[in-house]
Protein backbone atom coordinates (compact mmCIF):
# COMPACT_ATOMS: atom_id res chain seq x y z
CA UNK A 1 0.00 0.00 0.00
CA UNK A 2 1.50 3.33 -0.88
CA UNK A 3 2.36 5.32 2.24
CA UNK A 4 0.26 8.89 2.39
CA UNK A 5 2.78 11.66 3.06
CA UNK A 6 1.19 14.53 6.41
CA UNK A 7 2.71 17.43 7.14
CA UNK A 8 2.80 19.06 10.21
CA UNK A 9 -0.72 20.72 11.41
CA UNK A 10 -2.84 18.65 9.38
CA UNK A 11 -3.98 16.47 12.45
CA UNK A 12 -2.22 13.17 11.63
CA UNK A 13 0.91 11.86 12.74
CA UNK A 14 3.38 13.17 9.91
CA UNK A 15 6.09 10.43 8.34
CA UNK A 16 9.84 10.89 9.98
CA UNK A 17 12.54 11.45 7.45
CA UNK A 18 13.93 7.91 8.85
CA UNK A 19 11.11 6.12 7.16
CA UNK A 20 10.88 8.12 3.83
CA UNK A 21 15.04 7.59 3.52
CA UNK A 22 14.73 3.94 4.31
CA UNK A 23 11.87 2.94 1.91
CA UNK A 24 14.06 2.19 -1.55
CA UNK A 25 15.97 -0.36 0.69
CA UNK A 26 13.01 -2.11 2.00
CA UNK A 27 11.28 -2.52 -1.49
CA UNK A 28 10.82 -6.70 -1.79
CA UNK A 29 12.98 -6.06 -5.07
CA UNK A 30 15.66 -4.75 -2.63
CA UNK A 31 15.55 -7.10 -0.21
CA UNK A 32 15.79 -10.03 -2.97
CA UNK A 33 18.79 -8.29 -4.49
CA UNK A 34 20.70 -7.96 -1.08
CA UNK A 35 20.28 -11.92 -0.48
CA UNK A 36 20.88 -12.49 -3.88
CA UNK A 37 24.69 -11.22 -3.33
CA UNK A 38 27.99 -13.73 -2.38
CA UNK A 39 29.59 -12.68 0.59
CA UNK A 40 32.29 -14.02 -0.30
CA UNK A 41 33.25 -12.08 -3.25
CA UNK A 42 33.27 -7.72 -3.33
CA UNK A 43 31.20 -5.79 -4.93
CA UNK A 44 33.62 -4.70 -7.57
CA UNK A 45 37.40 -4.55 -8.32
CA UNK A 46 38.73 -2.14 -10.87
CA UNK A 47 41.76 -0.26 -11.60
CA UNK A 48 42.29 3.12 -13.04
CA UNK A 49 44.79 5.48 -13.44
CA UNK A 50 44.82 7.97 -10.09
CA UNK A 51 47.86 10.22 -8.46
CA UNK A 52 49.82 9.36 -5.70
CA UNK A 53 49.80 12.35 -3.05
CA UNK A 54 52.94 13.72 -4.29
CA UNK A 55 51.18 14.22 -7.73
CA UNK A 56 53.27 11.53 -9.52
CA UNK A 57 50.95 9.41 -11.66
CA UNK A 58 50.19 5.96 -10.78
CA UNK A 59 47.60 3.13 -11.16
CA UNK A 60 45.22 2.61 -8.79
CA UNK A 61 43.05 -0.40 -7.39
CA UNK A 62 39.53 -0.01 -6.07
CA UNK A 63 38.41 -2.58 -4.00
CA UNK A 64 34.37 -2.38 -3.16
CA UNK A 65 34.02 -4.78 -0.60
CA UNK A 66 30.38 -6.64 0.41
CA UNK A 67 30.15 -5.48 3.95
CA UNK A 68 26.75 -5.20 6.12
CA UNK A 69 26.65 -1.35 5.22
CA UNK A 70 27.42 1.70 7.34
CA UNK A 71 26.29 2.62 10.99
CA UNK A 72 24.33 5.32 10.23
CA UNK A 73 22.15 4.17 7.69
CA UNK A 74 21.17 1.19 10.15
CA UNK A 75 19.61 3.89 12.73
CA UNK A 76 18.60 6.58 10.17
CA UNK A 77 20.74 7.30 7.20
CA UNK A 78 21.96 10.14 4.76
CA UNK A 79 18.87 11.30 2.06
CA UNK A 80 20.89 10.78 -1.34
CA UNK A 81 22.29 7.47 0.34
CA UNK A 82 21.98 4.02 -2.17
CA UNK A 83 25.24 2.41 -1.01
CA UNK A 84 22.56 -0.18 0.78
CA UNK A 85 22.45 -1.57 -2.73
CA UNK A 86 25.73 -2.96 -2.04
CA UNK A 87 25.43 -4.51 0.89
CA UNK A 88 24.40 -7.75 3.13
CA UNK A 89 23.25 -7.75 6.36
CA UNK A 90 25.09 -10.69 7.60
CA UNK A 91 28.92 -10.38 6.13
CA UNK A 92 31.30 -12.00 8.90
CA UNK A 93 34.71 -11.16 9.12
CA UNK A 94 36.31 -14.36 7.26
CA UNK A 95 33.79 -13.35 3.93
CA UNK A 96 35.34 -10.02 4.32
CA UNK A 97 38.79 -11.80 4.39
CA UNK A 98 37.59 -13.66 1.28
CA UNK A 99 37.10 -11.05 -0.41
CA UNK A 100 40.31 -9.58 0.50
CA UNK A 101 42.12 -12.82 -0.54
CA UNK A 102 39.90 -12.61 -4.18
CA UNK A 103 40.82 -8.90 -4.83
CA UNK A 104 44.71 -9.47 -4.17
CA UNK A 105 44.57 -12.55 -6.61
CA UNK A 106 42.36 -11.23 -9.10
CA UNK A 107 44.57 -7.97 -9.35
CA UNK A 108 48.70 -10.10 -9.33
CA UNK A 109 48.65 -9.22 -6.00
CA UNK A 110 48.57 -5.80 -6.69
CA UNK A 111 52.04 -5.62 -8.29
CA UNK A 112 51.16 -3.58 -10.56
CA UNK A 113 49.35 -0.55 -9.00
CA UNK A 114 51.03 1.99 -6.38
CA UNK A 115 47.68 3.38 -4.57
CA UNK A 116 44.80 0.89 -2.83
CA UNK A 117 41.35 2.40 -2.65
CA UNK A 118 39.37 0.48 -0.17
CA UNK A 119 35.51 1.13 0.09
CA UNK A 120 32.95 -0.36 2.61
CA UNK A 121 29.41 1.64 1.74
CA UNK A 122 30.41 2.91 5.07
CA UNK A 123 33.42 3.52 6.92
CA UNK A 124 36.74 1.07 7.49
CA UNK A 125 37.65 2.32 11.12
CA UNK A 126 34.14 1.71 12.17
CA UNK A 127 34.37 -1.55 14.72
CA UNK A 128 30.48 -1.73 14.65
CA UNK A 129 30.48 -2.19 10.70
CA UNK A 130 34.28 -3.96 10.05
CA UNK A 131 35.61 -6.37 11.98
CA UNK A 132 38.95 -4.98 13.25
CA UNK A 133 41.31 -7.80 13.12
CA UNK A 134 40.34 -7.08 8.98
CA UNK A 135 40.98 -2.94 9.53
CA UNK A 136 44.37 -3.99 10.52
CA UNK A 137 45.00 -6.53 7.98
CA UNK A 138 43.88 -3.94 4.93
CA UNK A 139 46.04 -1.21 7.00
CA UNK A 140 49.29 -3.32 7.48
CA UNK A 141 49.12 -5.10 4.42
CA UNK A 142 48.96 -1.90 2.24
CA UNK A 143 52.14 -0.41 4.52
CA UNK A 144 54.42 -3.87 3.73
CA UNK A 145 53.87 -3.73 0.12
CA UNK A 146 53.99 0.32 -0.20
CA UNK A 147 51.18 0.95 -1.36
CA UNK A 148 49.19 4.06 -0.52
CA UNK A 149 46.30 3.37 0.63
CA UNK A 150 42.55 5.39 0.26
CA UNK A 151 39.61 4.64 3.14
CA UNK A 152 36.27 6.70 3.29
CA UNK A 153 35.01 6.78 6.84
CA UNK A 154 32.69 9.22 8.68
CA UNK A 155 33.75 11.64 11.14
CA UNK A 156 33.18 9.87 14.28
CA UNK A 157 35.11 6.97 14.45
CA UNK A 158 38.14 9.65 13.36
CA UNK A 159 39.16 9.73 17.48
CA UNK A 160 42.91 10.80 18.60
CA UNK A 161 42.70 7.26 20.18
CA UNK A 162 41.95 5.06 17.01
CA UNK A 163 44.01 7.45 14.69
CA UNK A 164 47.09 6.55 17.46
CA UNK A 165 46.36 2.67 16.72
CA UNK A 166 45.68 2.76 13.09
CA UNK A 167 48.97 4.92 12.37
CA UNK A 168 51.29 2.49 14.21
CA UNK A 169 50.13 -0.48 11.80
CA UNK A 170 50.02 2.25 8.99
CA UNK A 171 51.34 5.60 8.89
CA UNK A 172 50.71 7.18 5.55
CA UNK A 173 47.22 6.86 4.41
CA UNK A 174 44.28 8.93 3.28
CA UNK A 175 41.18 8.68 4.51
CA UNK A 176 38.31 10.64 2.22
CA UNK A 177 35.19 11.84 4.45
CA UNK A 178 32.02 12.64 2.71
CA UNK A 179 31.23 15.55 4.00
CA UNK A 180 28.77 16.96 1.53
CA UNK A 181 28.75 20.49 2.16
CA UNK A 182 30.22 22.61 5.34
CA UNK A 183 27.01 24.39 6.07
CA UNK A 184 25.01 22.73 9.27
CA UNK A 185 21.60 23.45 8.13
CA UNK A 186 22.43 21.12 4.93
CA UNK A 187 24.08 18.77 6.75
CA UNK A 188 20.67 18.52 8.87
CA UNK A 189 17.89 19.50 6.73
CA UNK A 190 18.76 18.56 3.32
CA UNK A 191 21.28 15.51 3.93
CA UNK A 192 20.30 14.33 7.32
CA UNK A 193 24.21 13.53 7.45
CA UNK A 194 24.01 13.01 11.33
CA UNK A 195 27.01 14.91 11.87
CA UNK A 196 27.90 18.92 12.13
CA UNK A 197 30.76 20.60 10.70
CA UNK A 198 32.31 20.79 14.39
CA UNK A 199 32.26 17.20 13.97
CA UNK A 200 33.75 17.51 10.81
CA UNK A 201 36.55 20.06 11.88
CA UNK A 202 37.62 17.84 15.14
CA UNK A 203 38.26 14.79 12.82
CA UNK A 204 40.36 16.93 10.11
CA UNK A 205 42.31 18.25 13.42
CA UNK A 206 42.72 14.46 14.50
CA UNK A 207 43.81 13.54 11.13
CA UNK A 208 46.51 16.63 10.70
CA UNK A 209 47.66 15.77 13.74
CA UNK A 210 48.04 12.22 13.16
CA UNK A 211 49.83 12.95 10.08
CA UNK A 212 47.30 11.65 7.88
CA UNK A 213 46.03 13.02 4.44
CA UNK A 214 42.32 14.01 4.29
CA UNK A 215 40.03 14.29 1.31
CA UNK A 216 36.55 15.37 1.52
CA UNK A 217 33.76 14.50 -0.60
CA UNK A 218 31.44 17.66 -1.43
CA UNK A 219 27.85 17.60 -3.25
CA UNK A 220 26.88 20.13 -5.26
CA UNK A 221 22.93 20.97 -5.56
CA UNK A 222 21.79 18.84 -2.50
CA UNK A 223 18.55 17.60 -1.81
CA UNK A 224 15.42 19.94 -1.40
CA UNK A 225 17.08 22.77 -2.31
CA UNK A 226 15.21 23.91 -5.19
S1 LIG B 1 27.43 8.18 5.74
FE1 LIG B 1 27.66 7.40 3.60
S2 LIG B 1 27.13 5.21 3.71
FE2 LIG B 1 26.40 6.19 5.62
S3 LIG B 1 24.24 6.69 5.24
FE3 LIG B 1 25.47 8.50 4.71
S4 LIG B 1 25.96 8.33 2.49
FE4 LIG B 1 25.23 6.32 3.23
Amino acid sequence: MATRLTLVGQGEKAQRVHDLVKAPANTPESRRRQASWDASRPATVYTTPEMLPDGTPCSAATVILRTKGCHWWWSSGCTFCGYFNDTRDDVTEADLQAQWDWSAAKLNGFADVQMVKVYTSGSLLEDREIPVGFQERVLRECAERGLHLIVESRTEQLTQEKLAWATTINPDFTVAIGLEAYDDEVLRFHVNKGFSVRSYDRAVANLKEAGLRVKAYLMFKPPFMS
